[in-house]
């Protein structure tokens, strides 16, 4: 009986182990989002991070890299370019400031000199330290100090809670929730107005601005001359229907206004010289499927104006509104009936 009793609890305390093993293996699988680097064109790559991707080119003096997205997936990537090119990051160009694509630029900051545009620095600033949190967070603020403890937080404010908080206190203030998670985002030291070309190595990167437009007023677009390819966030996906309502509301004026500043944004990249076009998110494709992310604006822009002059009601139109020819992108389940209220929000504006 005895040993029996203790090879049970060894069995039980092995069961155990195991499970708790398989648990954590588990966990740890979760969090790592899948990764890849495949070339896009010559010495340009396309790094994979969940459903995140960023661009970067090999020369001869060094590796001009766009978004570094965040730590952990900069912090894999440098040892991958170690491994395959031995070349250090050179330039970090980014296209925006958000968090999810501009994080984690630290992993590359004794090589690398980081360029954004000009707005890019007001949208990094600190807001002054009276500034109340958002309507958001104050709804989160159980105990009415006008401050967010870990406790307190939930949804974004708190699944990225060591972000927003910048000065590492343990409290997300009014200032630090209305600037945004954007502890690990560099800020560029370099800077331009219209337009800027890097060179390195005999290589030239374009970054063009697109204007103040819907998504935020700081975006670039990334053009590279040889091979001749663009790298577009969030504004233009392709082969991806938009994210959600269309719009990141990050301090930015919205209305039908932006729509068209938007359309006009995305003409522009179609004049641009290029072959292959590529984004933060969404699948590797040319100037055609530019065109077409257009088409899917303009085409629902149309549908919804019709369908508001009919005197349909919102849930109407999410239900008749198909945008069929668009049904195989990605996210087109997720996240059409949400593009409809994005675009009949605009709309009645
Ligand atoms: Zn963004």
């Amino acid at each position: 009986m005895k040993t029996y009793y203790f090879s049970g609890l060894c069995f039980r305390r092995f069961f155990c182990l195991i499970t708790a093993f398989i648990l954590a293996a588990c966990a740890g699988a979760q969090e790592e989002p899948e990764r890849s680097i495949v070339e896009i064109g010559e010495d340009l790559y396309r790094a994979q991070n969940g459903g995140h991707y960023t661009v970067f080119l090999v020369t001869d003096e060094g590796i001009i890299l766009s978004d570094p997205i965040n730590t952990d997936f900069s912090m894999w990537l440098k040892t991958e370019l170690d491994n395959r090119f031995g070349m250090p990051v050179r330039y970090v160009l980014y296209s925006h400031h958000h968090w999810d694509h501009a994080s984690g630029g630290s992993v590359f900051e004794e090589t690398a000199q980081f360029v954004g545009h000009e707005n890019m620095l007001g949208q990094l600033a600190m807001p002054s330290a009276d500034t109340a949190l958002p309507a958001d967070a104050a709804g989160m603020d159980s105990n009415g100090n006008g401050q967010l403890e870990q406790s307190e937080a939930s949804g974004f404010y708190g699944a990225q809670f060591s972000l927003f908080d910048q000065d590492s206190n343990g409290v997300i203030n009014g200032a630090e929730a209305t600037r945004g998670a954007l502890k690990d985002v560099v800020a560029p030291g370099l800077t331009y107005r219209d337009r800027l070309t890097v060179t390195l190595g005999g290589k030239s990167v374009e970054l063009i601005y697109t204007g103040n437009m819907s998504h935020t007023d700081d975006m670039s677009i990334i053009r590279f001359d040889d091979p001749g390819a663009i790298f577009v966030v969030d504004w233009i996906s392709l082969g991806r229907v938009p994210f959600r309502t269309l719009f990141v509301s990050n301090r930015m004026t919205q209305g039908s206004g932006m729509l068209d500043s938007w359309l006009n944004a995305i003409r522009m990249a179609e004049q641009l010289d290029y072959e292959v076009a590529s984004g933060g998110h969404g699948i590797v494709g040319d100037k055609s499927d530019v065109t077409a992310f257009r088409h899917y604006l303009e085409e629902m822009r149309e549908q919804v104006a019709e369908a508001i002059a009919e005197g349909q009601s919102l849930e109407e139109m999410q239900a008749s509104i198909l945008m069929e020819p668009y049904s195989d992108w990605i996210n087109y389940d997720g996240h059409r009936v949400q593009n409809v209220q994005g675009m009949y929000d605009m709309l009645i504006q």
